[in-house]
């Protein structure tokens, strides 16, 4: 089965971990967000991109759930003691990387290229393509502060502000990454990981063209949204501050025009009643990926139920 899926960084990262130890690696690619790309240091930083391929390469730090295992800190500690900015941590390590993906899209080549060759060097199997090669900037809206760039946002300000809505900037010129509408074409079915529906999968959905390729394709999602809570990370949170209850079905309910499947948490198996008028095929199973064997059983999990909604 040839499967695409949409991913964000810590969630979306850990169930493409699982799909690529369940499927064949010419079977697999994984489109990622480049919304919370963004220059710091003179340097492109691309934390989803990143987290994937760390996750996928096995280098990925299991603590935090970004940047790399067995880091250390001395160029960030050294731009501190100058008064540079240190917000953003960037290991030694992680930004060995930022600092060769920039020398290369210097010397012409595309975001997906770099991203290919990566892969490569890492030894990583599956197709990784970032969703797009031009820049997409998600723009958080609050109600304190009017809008905020992402990271503003999700780091400086620790997702403390309220949220009143998102944009996308740039979305609506920026082609897809070759061989992105191919995949999708090409996939039996298309997973929408369980990421951050607002800020992870909405802006690669926002692009032109993939939202009604994907929706040509039997789609099913993985709920972000455990017991009315996140894993990590603020959706429930924006939810809330958007007009919603932070639950599974809100989750299917923001995706209702292109489900066909939903899949939740054990914990979350009364609220299939809810989403099943709604035309989407429910099952439930344990999505909470603590360890890489729960990723590769979600996984398989995933590719179980995927010939129901065919
Ligand atoms: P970010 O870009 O790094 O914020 O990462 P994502 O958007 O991919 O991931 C954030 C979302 O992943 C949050 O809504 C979490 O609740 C969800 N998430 C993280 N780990 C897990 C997990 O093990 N299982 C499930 N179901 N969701 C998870």
């Amino acid at each position: 089965m040839k499967i695409a899926v949409l991913c964000g960084g810590v969630g979306g990262a850990k169930l493409a971990d699982g799909l690529s130890r369940a499927l064949p690696p010419e079977n697999l690619t994984i489109i990622v967000n480049t919304g919370d790309d963004f220059e710091h240091l003179g340097l492109l930083i691309c934390p989803d991109l990143d987290t994937v391929c760390y996750t996928l390469a096995g280098i990925a730090n299991p603590e935090t759930g970004w940047g790399r295992a067995d880091e250390s800190w001395n160029a960030l500690a050294a731009i501190d003691s100058l008064g540079g900015p240190s917000w953003f941590r960037l290991g030694d390590r992680d930004l060995g990387t930022h600092l060769e993906r920039t020398r290369c899209l210097a010397q012409g080549q595309t975001l997906s290229q770099v991203t290919s060759g990566f892969c490569r060097s890492w030894n990583i199997l599956p197709n990784v393509i970032p969703m797009s090669d031009r820049a997409v900037r998600t723009m958080v809206s609050t109600e304190a502060y009017g809008e905020l760039t992402f990271q503003d946002y999700f780091v400086r300000r620790r997702c403390e502000p309220k949220v009143t809505g998102f944009r996308f900037s740039g979305a609506e010129h920026a082609l897809p990454a070759p061989g992105t509408l191919e995949a999708i074409e090409a996939a039996d079915a298309v997973i929408l990981s369980p990421s951050n529906p607002w800020v992870s999968l909405d802006p690669i959905l926002a692009l032109p063209g993939i939202r009604s390729a994907v929706g040509r394709k039997p789609v099913a999602a993985v709920s972000s949204i455990i017991g009315g809570k996140t894993v990590k990370g603020p959706a429930a949170k924006m939810f809330q501050e958007l007009g919603f209850e932070p639950s599974a079905p809100a989750i299917a309910l923001h995706y209702r025009d292109i489900l066909d499947g939903f899949i939740l948490d054990q914990v979350d198996l009364a609220l299939g009643g809810d989403i099943r008028p709604l035309g989407i095929q429910v099952a439930a199973f344990q999505t909470l990926m603590n360890s890489p064997a729960d990723r590769r059983r979600l996984a398989e999990d995933v590719l179980n139920f995927i010939p129901s909604i065919l």
